[in-house]
């Protein structure tokens, strides 16, 4: 999954600054304090960055003092100069999170940590302040109902945020409260350790090259170094990501396959070759129990129905009936497939054989490569490809700034207008070099506002690691590096395009978390969409387009093992859902026994008893998908829906454009996301989009 703009790291979110009352000089010095209209990256210095967040955060935290003790509060007087305050500190910290993910330094990197905890401790005392929460819950009984819509959702939002972070708890659940949670975050991060640890003390020594046949030139020299730094003949292979996903798909000795499987699918368990020494089983029973004791605290019947108070989903019946609904109409698909690939081995296959045969069957089949495919993706022909995608689609335009002041020369400003009318602002950085994050992501730089003191349009950074251009031509793309393009601009839109006011429902802020990659995944659709891509497509010296069958064959690998990949996904989202709905002090998380029933509902591929993968499933035990792995296949449902409405009238059809535009990708967090989806579509999510877009909807069950 590509970086999700929503569940980037942030450090904080309900920021507050007041601008006027900051001390003349510091403003005077410190670009980080101007007023300019976008940041001025010239001339930001590391040494800027601690005096300006601690000037903000002094002003801020003052201002909310007074503003939490206001006799009548009302809209006006509380909640307008706290989205300001949210609004001000949000632009002044974002150039600083960017620069350091893609400009890092030292320097830079200790001025930027150094102002974490501060950071952190503003948002916990803002989270968890008693004054504001009254005031909110006073300005909704008394104003509510003279509030226009979007304004009461604020006020909803904030009172929602306030429930779910203990404020209002009476003083010993409260203390009760942030002693779980404190725990839990111990407990999480003592989970992460033992995989780490188990992952670490694992090598693989090999002595006869014959068994490392299949692998890559590049593993294989790095295999041999590492063995002779130990002192070691032959080549030492170790657990690391790459190198286990590497051996797996492509090493042809079975026992090598098997060796890694066992190790990787044992990690910090009672199984395998660590056996007992990192155990993840009793850390995994107390995260549950502490996360069902939170959501008792807050009065939900479990944690999956405390994770659903944000989210697009609304009941666990709701995302059960889904992830069984999906795994109803993919299982014969995933059968078929699993049948084909046994054929093609000709041999029944086990659980770490599966990888090494479908990557060869899949070579076969479509001998397509995303090599070979780069010289039809030069990124001026596929940025203009994408910018008239979106132009037409929404009415925009898109006109690069000249001259605009950024980090580095890669990096590019375009300005976004509508029927002549400004609407907003991006940057592009999309070259990998030296000092830059890798992955791609979206982030807000600064957010749209049109308060009582004043308005901002928005604008946003868009940031890829593409392979940067050689000297004298273009830079080429894989397939793959047009659909991250393509995805990141949609979470750019959902940002850009926005029309809500208020700082803390606007753009991708206050979206449901379930719903948040819906405007990113949709607009990947037109990458796959045989139209665009023979626009986005040319061969960067001849200009030949992309021949028909090498596009057929790439759009075909869309749906490979579709089925497969499907019930593997909700095999997880299963396991994770219903462990934090089924939790029960007096019995415990039964995570093996529900592991095992959910297995004999969707398991395809044969799994060896002693599998532990629940030990180390850090999404769920120790990041932040806990109870939301299903996430993952419900935004994919919503953007093939979506997607769909367009193929029914057409991919480049105005008034579903329009539709899309009004009811979804313009309203933020305005609007609870299924009325937004059903505005749009006039009915709830259908799965059949999904199931059809990967050629696992026919009667047979076949794959296409
Ligand atoms: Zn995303």
């Amino acid at each position: 999954m590509r970086f999700a703009a929503g569940t980037r790291p942030t450090p904080f979110r309900a920021g507050r600054y007041n601008g006027s009352r900051r001390t003349e000089r510091e403003s005077m010095s410190n670009p980080l304090l101007g007023e300019d209209p976008l940041p001025q990256f010239r001339q930001i210095r590391p040494e800027h960055v601690e005096p300006a967040l601690r000037e903000l955060l002094h002003a801020n935290r003052a201002r909310i003092g007074e503003l939490a003790s206001l006799a009548r509060p009302t809209f006006a007087s509380v909640v307008e100069p706290l989205e300001e305050l949210h609004h001000r500190i949000s632009r002044t910290w974002s150039p600083v999170s960017h620069l350091n993910a893609v400009l890092n330094s030292d320097a830079l990197r200790a001025g930027y940590n150094a102002c974490l905890p501060l950071l952190s401790a503003y948002q916990t005392d803002l989270a968890q302040s008693e004054p504001l929460f009254r005031a909110y819950r006073t300005i909704a009984e008394e104003q509510g109902a003279a509030l226009a819509p979007v304004q009461r959702r604020v006020i909803e939002h904030a009172v929602r945020d306030f429930r779910l972070a203990g404020v209002g708890l009476p003083a010993e659940r409260k203390e009760r409260f942030k002693t779980a949670m404190l725990e839990l975050a111990q407990l999480q991060a003592k989970f992460e350790e033992n995989v780490l640890d188990a992952t670490n003390s694992w090598t693989r020594h090999v002595t006869d090259s014959a068994e490392l046949c299949g692998l890559n030139e590049m593993l294989i020299e790095q295999a041999r170094r590492r063995a002779h730094e130990q002192g070691l003949g032959g080549w030492l292979l170790s657990l690391d990501q790459p190198t286990y996903v590497a051996v797996v798909t492509d090493a042809e000795s079975e026992g090598l396959r098997r060796a890694f499987y066992e190790a990787w699918t044992t990690r910090a368990s009672d199984q395998g070759p660590s056996a007992g020494r990192w155990d993840n089983a009793p850390v995994m029973e107390e995260i549950l129990r502490r996360r069902h004791e939170i959501a008792r605290l807050l009065d939900f019947g479990n944690y999956a129905e405390y994770a659903l108070a944000t989210r697009m989903a609304h009941s666990v019946p709701e995302v059960l009936a889904f992830l069984h609904e999906l795994a109803a109409a993919a299982r014969q698909a995933a059968r078929h497939e699993f049948e084909e690939l046994e054929q093609f081995a000709a041999r029944p296959l086990a659980a770490w054989d599966v990888g090494f045969y479908a990557e060869r069957l899949q070579r076969e089949r479509y001998s397509v490569s995303q090599e070979e495919l780069r010289p039809y993706f030069p990124l001026p022909r596929v940025l203009a490809g994408l910018f008239a995608v979106a132009e037409r689609l929404f009415g925009i335009s898109i006109r690069e700034r000249q001259g605009a002041a950024v980090w580095h020369p890669d990096a590019r400003l375009f300005d976004i207008s509508a029927g002549g009318e400004p609407v907003g602002s991006f940057y592009l950085d999309l070259y990998a070099r030296p000092h830059k994050r890798s992955g791609a992501w979206m982030d807000e730089c600064i957010g749209r506002k049109r308060l009582t003191s004043g308005a901002a349009l928005p604008v946003a950074y868009l940031v890829c690691n593409f392979l940067p251009p050689a000297p004298g031509k273009p830079a080429l793309l894989t397939h793959d590096d047009v659909l991250t393009l393509f995805h990141e601009f949609g979470h750019g839109l959902h940002h850009l395009l926005t029309r809500v006011d208020y700082p803390s429902i606007a753009g991708i802020n206050g979206v449901a978390w379930d719903a948040v990659e819906l405007p990113s995944q949709f607009l990947e659709n037109y990458a796959w969409h045989p139209e665009v891509l023979q626009q986005l497509a040319g061969h960067f010296e001849s200009g030949a387009p992309l021949p028909r069958d090498k596009q057929a064959r790439l759009v075909a690998t869309r749906s490979f093992h579709a089925g497969l990949s499907m019930m593997r996904q909700l095999e997880f989202a299963l396991f994770d859902f219903r462990l934090h709905t089924e939790y029960a002090p007096e019995r415990g998380g039964r995570v093996l026994e529900i592991l095992e029933e959910v297995r004999r509902e969707v398991a395809v591929v044969p799994v060896p008893q002693w599998n532990r993968f629940p030990h180390s499933f850090g999404h769920i035990f120790a990041g932040g998908y806990a109870a939301g792995y299903y996430s993952y296949k419900w935004a994919e449902v919503l953007a093939a829906d979506a997607f769909a409405a367009f193929e029914e009238r057409g991919v480049f059809d105005g008034p579903t454009a329009r539709r899309f535009l009004d009811a979804i990708l313009s309203r933020g967090g305005s609007r609870d996301a299924l009325e937004a989806f059903v505005e749009f579509r006039g009915r709830r999510p259908d799965v059949r989009a999904l199931l059809r877009q990967h050629g696992i909807d026919r009667p047979d069950g076949r794959a296409a």
